[in-house]
């Protein structure tokens, strides 16, 4: 598949700010500023907000749609405090699965992150699997950065069937550029893309899955990323509780999405000449 086929997606993490009221407020505000049909826009506030962002988008009306920052492995159980896939149903149609930050303090594996994945998938969510080299890999050379991403996306996805996979979006996070104002090159972050692209699996199916980059992008960087066509989106952070930030990335990728709808359209005209 060509990149003009595949969706451009930005998804903001809210992470753990916002109390519901904040939250309505802030999704009104942040999704009237970022109104690009040809842009999938998310957001993705706490648990606790999700049905404050749901009502407030509906309300006014915008096409933004809601997703949540985690779901448990499991359907259901005696797991206090977690929620499951099928809980999210009618709040959130898009969930974050195997972000660093999660694989850091509450020591997700890959086993766990499969499981979270399968879950989500069988549950209708599109999922934004998060993947991530650390420092020290990074600094020990792109293979090596390659290496441990191409094992966590093994990890992740290999009980999974290519067909099961409809609906997937990846994330490319490196690890020290999350939260950090530091940023992967353009150029690196499409290795990367490719790189997962082009080793695991039939094309057929990888082609299709939207590949963002996350990590410290901004209104200021982001164009960095949208200028290469392996990397369809961003997953941001600190800079998604911005209005201004979330406007000025979303015009971005608003650009990139339709030159790819133009170039998909010609396509489609050249072949019924
Ligand atoms: C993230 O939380 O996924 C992220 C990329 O954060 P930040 O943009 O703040 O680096």
């Amino acid at each position: 598949m060509i990149p003009a086929m595949r969706k451009v997606v930005v998804a903001g993490n809210w992470k753990m700010h916002t109390t519901p009221a904040e939250a309505g407020e802030l999704a009104r505000t942040i999704a009237a500023r970022m109104r690009e049909p040809a842009v999938t826009r998310v957001l993705c506030p706490p648990f606790v907000c999700l049905a404050a962002v749901r009502d407030a988008l509906a309300e006014a009306g915008e096409d933004v749609a809601v997703g949540a920052q985690n779901v448990h492995h499991e359907l259901q159980g005696a797991y206090t405090g977690e929620v499951s896939a099928p809980m999210l149903s009618g709040l959130a149609t898009w969930v974050i699965v195997g972000h660093s930050e999660r694989r850091r303090d509450a020591a997700e594996t890959d086993e766990v992150i499969a499981g979270k994945l399968n879950r989500a998938l069988e549950a209708g969510l599109h999922p934004i699997l998060c993947v991530g080299e650390p420092l020290a890999a990074r600094e020990a050379g792109a293979d090596v950065a390659e290496a441990i991403v191409l094992d966590q996306l093994r990890g992740a996805l290999m009980p999974n069937a290519g067909e099961a996979l409809t609906g997937l979006v990846i994330a490319y996070e490196p690890v020290w550029a999350i939260g950090t104002g530091r940023n992967a090159s353009g150029a690196d972050a499409a290795a990367m893309a490719d790189a997962i692209r082009r080793k695991l699996g039939p094309p057929m199916v990888w082609d299709t899955v939207p590949i963002l980059y996350g990590g410290s992008v901004t209104s200021a960087n982001v164009d960095e990323f949208f200028a290469e066509p392996s990397i369809d989106g961003a997953l941001v952070g600190g800079a998604s509780l911005k209005p201004d930030e979330m406007a000025g990335i979303v015009a971005r990728a608003g650009v990139t999405a339709r030159a790819r709808l133009a170039v998909a359209s010609a396509m489609r005209a050249s072949r019924s000449t």
